[in-house]
């Protein structure tokens, strides 16, 4: 049998009910922060990465799915959304925009070539906003709002904001500097990787996974020693934003990111929860105020961030939350023989063009186990169509919860749908959601 690629997964029943719910909690929390929608191809031409992403991150370096199409171009599936997102913004001269800053958020699937293992997969999806064109430190507290929201949405507790700065470009060269002249005589005791990075990025060496836990690195200087004052107003600034908002945060100077882009603010998001595994970052982001002019365009600040879909599933059911309501079904239909099917069908189609959500039997059940089914699907009323119905137009409506039986005037079962479907705004006392009462 041909089975699914390495490190990707498959959707269905439950888990894809969840997925849709997320993404439309996601979109109506983006409506409320005014931001828009946009969407770029899955794939890209490799140097937009190589340039956008950096080469010494992992992401570039080891991690790319790269392939050369058929005109010989070299293309690479898309590892992250920020460089594809700004090289929209600039091939659509979005700066010209007349609403500025310019606020995007996008969703989609990612591909990176890592090992699989609990929440890191090759194919996954992120939920990520890229904000262009304000310095202003109130905008990196607004992004930082966004994931922290949402999780405050959705009911989760555990969770940790981790923040740091890694300042303008001056104080981000002389901190390089210093680490240089700190990791030179130490070069040994680090791994293979951080070796490398020592000579192309010496501040991703904080965020080596293997070096982490080394005296060394505990030592190492910080990068609040070398912020200039302009950097350090900008960080006090989102401190003081994120306070107002009442969310809580701890500064980790060893906090850099993955990416070589960031400047100023930087962030992650963790669920912090006993027993959670080690791919705990919910997501992460930060400033990126060169990025625009690298890839091409006028010189933009810009911030943004990213999170992971497949985490943030981990983290509910780690915690217990099922943010969706049960799968309800207003009505089954049942037609009692071949010759009422059109009838049956008509009226399906009727209701849910009228907003109900309504299955109907297609296998010719017998009424003893579409009843079963019927109650399987959790299905409120099941509506029977037999030949003596269809003459009379009178449907037969059975109540599955009490097991009332109803005649309804085919012409009326809009309205007895409609009037006994009002049970979330009945206050009638100890209403079951049940009740036949009118509003
Ligand atoms: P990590 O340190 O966990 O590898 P990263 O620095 O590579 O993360 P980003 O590129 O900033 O992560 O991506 C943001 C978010 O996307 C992560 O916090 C995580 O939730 C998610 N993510 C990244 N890589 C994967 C993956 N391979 N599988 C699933 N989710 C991922
Ligand atoms: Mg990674």
């Amino acid at each position: 049998m041909i089975q699914k690629p390495k490190g990707t997964y498959d959707v269905n029943g439950e888990k894809g009910r969840k997925i849709l719910y997320l993404e439309k909690l996601l979109a109506a929390l983006m409506e409320n922060y005014h931001y828009q929608y946009v969407r770029t191809p899955l794939f890209e031409s490799s140097e937009l990465f190589h340039r956008g992403v950096g080469e010494t991150t992992d992401i570039v370096s080891k991690e790319t799915y790269d392939f050369i199409d058929r005109g010989n171009r070299n293309m690479t599936l898309r590892p992250e959304g920020t460089a594809g997102v700004v090289r929209s913004y600039i091939e659509n001269k979005m700066y010209g925009d007349v609403i500025q800053p310019v606020k995007t958020w996008y969703y989609g699937p990612m591909y990176r070539y890592e090992r699989p293992q609990s929440g890191r997969f090759r194919e996954f999806y992120q939920f990520g906003v890229e904000v262009f064109g304000t310095n202003d430190p109130l905008m990196d507290a607004e992004v930082i709002s966004i994931p922290v929201n949402f999780y405050r949405l959705l009911g989760l507790k555990g969770i940790k904001v981790n923040i740091n700065s890694l300042g303008d470009q001056e104080s981000r060269l002389r901190y390089r500097e210093a680490l240089i002249e700190y990791f030179k005589p130490h070069l040994e005791s680090l791994c293979n990787d951080c070796k490398e990075r020592f000579l192309k990025n010496p501040l991703r060496i904080l965020d080596c996974k293997v070096d982490s836990e080394k005296e060394i690195m505990k030592h190492a200087p910080k990068m609040q020693d070398y912020l200039n004052e302009e950097s350090k107003q900008h960080f006090e600034k989102v401190k003081e934003y994120l306070e107002a908002m009442q969310i809580e945060y701890s500064v980790n100077p060893n906090l850099v990111r993955g990416l070589d882009y960031y400047t100023y603010t930087v962030f992650e998001v963790e669920a912090s929860v006993e027993g959670f595994g080690s791919q705990n970052v919910l997501c992460g982001g930060g400033r990126y105020n060169h990025l625009v002019e690298t890839i091409g365009g006028p010189s933009t600040p810009g911030v943004g961030f990213a999170m992971g879909m497949e985490r943030l599933l981990t983290a509910l059911e780690f915690e217990n939350i099922n943010p969706v309501e049960e799968n309800v079904l207003d009505a089954y239909i049942v037609p009692l023989s071949e010759e009422v099917k059109k009838e049956a069908l008509s009226l399906t189609n009727a209701l849910r063009l009228s907003g109900f959500t309504v299955e109907i039997d297609t296998l010719n059940r017998s009424m003893k186990s579409n009843f079963k089914t019927s109650e399987r699907m959790h299905a409120r009323y099941v509506i029977i169509i037999g030949e003596d119905e269809v003459k009379e137009n009178i449907l037969t409506v059975k109540e599955n919860q009490t097991k009332e039986e109803y005649k309804v005037a085919l012409a009326d079962i809009i309205d007895f749908l409609d009037q006994t479907m009002i049970h979330d705004e009945c206050d009638c006392e100890e209403c079951d959601g049940t009740c036949h009462h009118e509003k």
